[in-house]
C-alpha cells in the first residue's frame, strides 16, 4: 500500500526557454508530482512508458522512494515540446506526441484499490475516469488538467471534475474550461459541479483557493532566478496532495498550508530545467522557503 497513487504522464520533454534548451528530458505529469510528493509521503505513479524511456530516469524516480510497479510499458513513450517567452507563466505547445498514451487503458492494482490519497495529474481524462472508478473509497481525489483535454475532451473532462474533491488548474484554463474571464466566476461554476475546493494556479503569483465560501491568496516565491516552469502545476499538485496525505488534516485552514507547500516546491522547480533542482533540496530548504512564505504575507 502506498499513501498516495499519482496518475498522469511519463514523458520525454524537449523545451526551449530564453535560459537554455533541454532535449528528451525526463518529464510528465506524473514524474514531477510524485517527486514533489515524495518529500512528504511514500507515492506510486501508475502510467505507461515506452521501450525507448531510459532506465537511468526510471532510477531517479526510484531513488526517491516512489514505486513505479504500476508503470506499464507499450511502443513509444509520450512526447511534449514546448517553449516560453520571457513572460514565463504560460507554455507554448510545439507539439504533442501520444505515442502509447494513446491507447493507454490503466489498471489499478488490488493492492491500491483502497489508496485513500489519489492525484489525478494532466493526462487524458478518460483514463482518469477508469483510475477513479476502479477505486474502492478514497478519501480525497485531487485532479488537474490542461488546455490540451479542455479543447480535445471537454465533455469528458467535466464529467470526471464531478467526481473528484479538488480541482487544481491554471487561470488561462479555468477562463478557458468554464468560458468567462472572470477567476471568481469561474471558480463558482466549478464549485457547482460537486467541488469541495478549486485552486487556481497564477504561475509566479501564486494561487487562489475557494473553499467552504471562502477565498484564499497564497504567494508566488519572489525568485531571481527561474530557467524553465515546466512542471510547475504538477509539482504544486504533487505536493499539496503530499502534505495533505501526510497531516491526514482537510480542514480550510491545512489546505491552506498546504497550497503554500505547492507554491513553495513549485519555486524550486522552477530554477532549473527537468527535476535538476528538485532532486538536489532537502526538506530544510522546503521548510525554510515555507517559513518565509508566511513572513511576505504578514502585515
Ligand atoms: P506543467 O508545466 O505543470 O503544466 O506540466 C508540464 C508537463 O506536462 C510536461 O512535463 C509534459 O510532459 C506534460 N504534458 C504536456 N502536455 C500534456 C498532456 N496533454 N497531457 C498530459 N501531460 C502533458
Amino acid at each position: 500500500m502506498r499513501d498516495v497513487l499519482i496518475l498522469g504522464t511519463v514523458a520525454l520533454d524537449t523545451i526551449e526557454t530564453p535560459f537554455g534548451k533541454a532535449e528528451d528530458a525526463l518529464g510528465g505529469s506524473a514524474s514531477y508530482a510524485s517527486f514533489s510528493a515524495s518529500f512528504f509521503v511514500k507515492p506510486a505513479i501508475i502510467s505507461v512508458i515506452g521501450e525507448d524511456y531510459p532506465e537511468e530516469y526510471l532510477e531517479l524516480l526510484k531513488g526517491k522512494g516512489i514505486d513505479l510497479g504500476s508503470v506499464t510499458k507499450a511502443d513509444k513513450t509520450f512526447r511534449w515540446s514546448g517553449s516560453y517567452e520571457y513572460d514565463m507563466n504560460e507554455a507554448n505547445t510545439l507539439s504533442t506526441e501520444l505515442n502509447s498514451l494513446a491507447t493507454y487503458k490503466p489498471e489499478v492494482k488490488e493492492e491500491y484499490k483502497d489508496a485513500k490519497y489519489i492525484f489525478l495529474a494532466n493526462i487524458d481524462p478518460e483514463v482518469q475516469k477508469s483510475v477513479i472508478e476502479q477505486l474502492n473509497n478514497p478519501t480525497l481525489i485531487v485532479m488537474d488538467t490542461m488546455n490540451f483535454w479542455i479543447e480535445s475532451k471537454k465533455k469528458e473532462l467535466l464529467d470526471v471534475i464531478g467526481q473528484v474533491d479538488v480541482l487544481i488548474l491554471n487561470e488561462g484554463e479555468a477562463r478557458q474550461l468554464f468560458e468567462t474571464p472572470n477567476l471568481m466566476t469561474a471558480a463558482n461554476k466549478a464549485l457547482k459541479l460537486g467541488l469541495k475546493s478549486v485552486i487556481i494556479k497564477k504561475g509566479e503569483h501564486g494561487a487562489l483557493m475557494y473553499m467552504n465560501g471562502k477565498h484564499f491568496n497564497a504567494p508566488g516565491y519572489p525568485l531571481e532566478t527561474v530557467k524553465d516552469p515546466t512542471g510547475a502545476g504538477d509539482t504544486f499538485g504533487g505536493a499539496f496532495t503530499g502534505y495533505l496525505a501526510k497531516s491526514g488534516d482537510l480542514s480550510e485552514e491545512n489546505f491552506r498550508k498546504a497550497i503554500v507547500y505547492g507554491c513553495a516546491l513549485a519555486s524550486f522547480n522552477a530554477e532549473d530545467f527537468s527535476l535538476n533542482n528538485l532532486n538536489k533540496i532537502k526538506m530544510e530548504d522546503i521548510d525554510e522557503r515555507f517559513k518565509h512564505m508566511k513572513e511576505i504575507r504578514e502585515f
